[in-house]
């Protein structure tokens, strides 16, 4: 049985918006023939619309009339593909509200392990599970979400498409990184789409990184980390000295990778990595000789939370890196909306074209996820997983996506409405 769905507009992210068009869907994927459609008019249709099942109005007239398949009109909306959050904590759910901007990073991570020190592995899976239902509230349809804790993916249900990265650190117990790495592969490995997360350089040991890399090349899993997230970061690194350093060496941690170059020898693999806030012209240098490019993911509120350094977007751009956006955690942003993310990324980057800023929720994390063949776009063949919004003007519809600040009440995931 076939679906077609009718709207005033399709954002295809495969050429521009389709003015009253229509999306077949068969099963879970988009699809290519409309239903109803004599072969020669679905033919003629595609020729019209090299989007294939993207079609015009009058298809959709032609269905309806016939009465030969699931049909409905979303009216004066927008249809598009469901939005990809690159990186976020839903354990953290619950930590909404609960840290104000902090003065340095340290005193966030102080404030963050007092709050956790407060909650039960059940708060955890209540704050994941109420995660999950507030991203696909706003429209996120799949998520690369990072936990601490894999041993609980087991009893949660994911309601959108889920890709689960083990969070791992081993600040505190080194000698243990094989272990802590053995034990997530072990809780996730029956997941369909799993990777992994040394946290970051302060808080992962060269050895875990280099297990996880190991893994990565026997399982062909994702590799996810922080990198360069604050200015903290930067002076343990380069000067030994900062809040953080002082954090850190009060914690047992061992500060012999002080002075490395923060992005040496992490080439062999296609890493998605959070932040990129705060490089300096050598990390630069670094990025341009580097064969392989990163997928890097912003999170434009968050940074503003943390008042990081400007975000050198145009500079990543250029450099080859393939720019996404997501929400990190609520421990330090308000809500898992990505149209807020949208806007807040470009207040800071006017110049930016509204498809460009779109393309970082869609296209890009695809990309990032490996799935740029699947989803993302609305295009036959593509997973059926679609959102409409408002779209009252004609002129300037994309703008006005990105304006849409409420959240999405009519969304289709893998086919089904819902
Ligand atoms: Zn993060």
């Amino acid at each position: 049985m076939k679906m077609i769905v009718r709207a005033r507009l399709i954002v295809t992210m495969n050429g521009p918006p389709i003015k009253n068009g229509a999306v077949a869907i068969e099963g879970n994927r988009i699809d290519d023939s409309p239903p109803g459609s004599s072969p020669s008019r679905a033919a003629r249709l595609r020729r019209a619309a090299p989007v294939g099942s993207v079609v015009d109005v009058g298809l959709f007239n032609e269905v309806k009339a016939r009465n030969s398949g699931e049909v409905i009109d979303v009216g004066e909306q927008a249809l598009l593909p469901g939005l990809i959050n690159a990186h976020c904590h839903l354990d953290y759910t619950c930590l909404r509200g609960k840290i104000p901007p902090p003065k340095s990073f340290a005193d966030w991570i102080r404030a963050i392990n007092a709050e956790k020190a407060k909650l039960s592995k059940q708060d955890y899976l209540v704050s994941i599970n109420e995660g999950f239902a507030e991203a696909k509230r706003f429209g996120t349809t799949t998520i690369g979400n990072l936990t601490a804790f894999p041993e609980l993916v087991a009893k949660i249900y994911e309601p959108i498409r889920t890709w689960w990265f083990a969070e791992l650190i081993d600040v505190r117990e080194p000698n243990r990184a094989k272990d802590i790495v053995d034990l997530s592969v072990e809780s996730l490995k029956s997941k369909e789409i799993w990777g992994l997360a040394p946290h970051a350089l302060f808080t992962a040991s060269a050895n875990l990184y280099r297990q996880c890399e190991k893994i990565a090349r026997r399982e062909n899993i994702f590799l996810a980390t922080h990198l360069a997230e604050s200015r903290e970061e930067m002076s343990m690194f380069r000067e030994a000295s900062g809040p953080l350093y002082e954090f850190m060496s009060g914690n047992g941690s061992p500060m012999d990778d002080c002075g490395a170059a923060i992005l040496q020898q992490r080439d062999a693999r296609p890493w998605i990595i959070a932040h990129l806030n705060e490089l300096a012209e050598s990390d630069f240098d670094l990025l341009e000789r580097s064969r392989r490019k990163f997928h890097v993911v912003h999170s434009p509120r968050s940074h503003k939370y943390f008042a990081h350094s400007p975000f050198p977007f145009e500079r990543l751009r250029a450099l080859g890196c393939n720019v996404c956006l997501g929400t990190d955690s609520l421990a330090s942003n308000e809500d898992l909306s990505l149209f807020a993310e949208m806007r807040a990324f470009q207040k800071n980057e006017p110049r930016t074209s509204p498809e460009e800023i779109l393309s970082m929720v869609t296209v890009n994390p695809a990309r990032a996820l490996r799935r740029e063949d699947a989803l993302g776009k609305i295009r036959p063949g593509f997973c059926a997983d679609l959102i409409a919004i408002p779209c009252a003007r004609s002129t300037n519809a994309l703008e006005e996506t990105i304006a849409f600040d409420r959240p999405v009440d009519w969304t289709v995931l893998d086919g089904k409405i819902g």
